[in-house]
């Protein structure tokens, strides 16, 4: 389990293993896109396949929690921003007395928030022909090939 999915199971007040098991993974957290930071202050997180999922933690105390798609936006060769997109849902995470039962709801919600959302994107990852793995669009060179192949089939250099 990465840091990153420890301190968001903190933020959301679950415990690790189990939001791992809700959720699946990897997840780590993104740079931003800067307007959308100032919009509405938080974290975001990238995760699943691809990685085809967004999940951005506002930082309020109780915080909302936007489940989307993941996109990203490169800017030059080095930089790459994510954005939360096609919003599946917006939830509140319980407040600190809330009830167990209160909890798990939340986490199923969030579990089935975060699966549509995968749904949702899966039709656009791409499968490279080289390692098999799936990549979302934003790590893809040619048509069916993801970068780290890239560098290890063509010698491309980012
Ligand atoms: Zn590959």
């Amino acid at each position: 389990m990465s840091d990153d999915v420890a301190q968001l199971a903190q933020r959301l007040r679950l415990g690790p293993s189990e939001l791992t098991r809700g959720i699946g993974g990897p997840w780590s957290v993104a740079r931003r896109v800067e307007e959308r930071e100032m919009e509405r202050p938080g974290t975001l997180l990238v995760g699943r396949a691809g990685p085809s999922v967004a999940l951005l933690v506002s930082d309020d105390v109780d915080p909302v929690v936007v489940v989307g798609r993941a996109v990203g936006e490169w800017h030059g060769l080095a930089t790459l921003e994510w954005s939360v997109d096609h919003v599946v849902v917006e939830l509140q995470t319980p407040p600190r007395e809330a009830a167990a039962g209160e909890v798990d709801a939340f986490l199923v919600r969030l579990a089935d928030a975060v699966d549509a959302a995968f749904d949702a994107a899966r039709a656009s990852l791409v499968l490279c022909r080289y390692c098999g793995g799936l990549f979302a669009p934003e790590y893809v060179v040619y048509e069916d090939c993801c970068q780290a192949c890239g560098s290890a089939v063509y010698g491309i250099v980012y």
